[in-house]
């Protein structure tokens, strides 16, 4: 199953800087993809067009086989279909304690206390975090936030999961953990998306690479494929 879908997809902003170019791309079901490419390449106008916050200039996306709507109703089951986890965990962070930070998604959802409750729980013993709910995430490491960012996006039981530099300025260990909660996500036929510059891991890690410059897709394939050819 094709999760995610572009036709000759091109982004131009409002001043008229054109950031894609005829992206022509397909996510499978439970494929672990890697987005790599410079600063400036196009990376973070491709994830936002994944849940929807970009809408192509021109071409077309699909997600889970149907073309993109953008009308209310549409984005909110995309974004619940999309998770987006940022670089940066301090831009998603910003309830007093952890607990309620995992847990503002799905009461956004509207979900019953009970629903809540549990996949809060579920989504933090996934990311290893039980047993910290009452801590301030300012209080926490690099790694532990990058963890409950995780956490408050997996509560909202997502289909696919795209993560911006999901390893970057995180120590060796940090880096572990954040590689065996997506191995597992994975196993579950979550598709992965990451965005990162790390040739190491993206090459252990993923199925599938697309190399993006300067708004276009330059080469995809196998990390073999990939790393040999460049
Ligand atoms: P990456 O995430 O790979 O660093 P971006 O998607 O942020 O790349 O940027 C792609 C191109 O679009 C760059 O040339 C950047 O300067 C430009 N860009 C990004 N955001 C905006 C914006 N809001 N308005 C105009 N140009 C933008
Ligand atoms: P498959 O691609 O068949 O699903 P796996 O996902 O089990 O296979 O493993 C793919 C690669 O990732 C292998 O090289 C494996 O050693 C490595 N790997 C799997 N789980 C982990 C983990 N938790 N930490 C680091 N590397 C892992």
């Amino acid at each position: 199953r094709t999760i995610i879908q572009t036709e000759n997809m091109c982004f131009t902003y409002p001043d008229g800087t054109s950031a894609l170019h005829n992206i022509n791309i397909a996510i499978e079901e439970g494929e672990r993809v890697a987005i790599v490419g410079s600063n400036g390449a196009g990376k973070s106008t491709l994830f936002a067009h994944f849940n929807g916050i970009n809408q192509p200039t021109s071409g077309l996306i699909k997600i889970d086989g149907k073309p993109a709507v953008y009308e209310k109703k549409e984005l909110l089951q995309i974004r619940q279909k999309v998770g987006i986890v940022f670089q940066n965990p301090d831009d998603q962070l910003f309830a007093p304690t952890v607990v309620e930070d995992v847990a503002f998604g799905p009461m956004n959802l509207g979900l019953s206390e009970e629903e809540v409750d549990e996949r809060v729980e579920e989504a933090l013993e996934m990311v290893g975090m039980s047993g910290l709910e009452k801590k301030a995430p300012h209080h926490l490491s690099g790694g532990q936030k990058k963890r409950v960012a995780i956490a408050g996006i997996l509560a909202m039981r997502p289909e696919i999961m795209v993560l911006d530099e999901p390893t970057t300025g995180l120590d060796p260990k940090g880096v572990e953990q954040i590689m065996e909660i997506l191995y597992k996500l994975s196993h579950e036929d979550m598709s992965i998306i990451i965005a990162s510059h790390d040739v190491e891991m993206v090459t252990q890690f993923a199925d599938k690479i697309f190399v993006l410059h300067e708004g276009q897709i330059i080469g995809q394939g196998t990390p073999e494929e990939i790393f040999n050819n460049y």
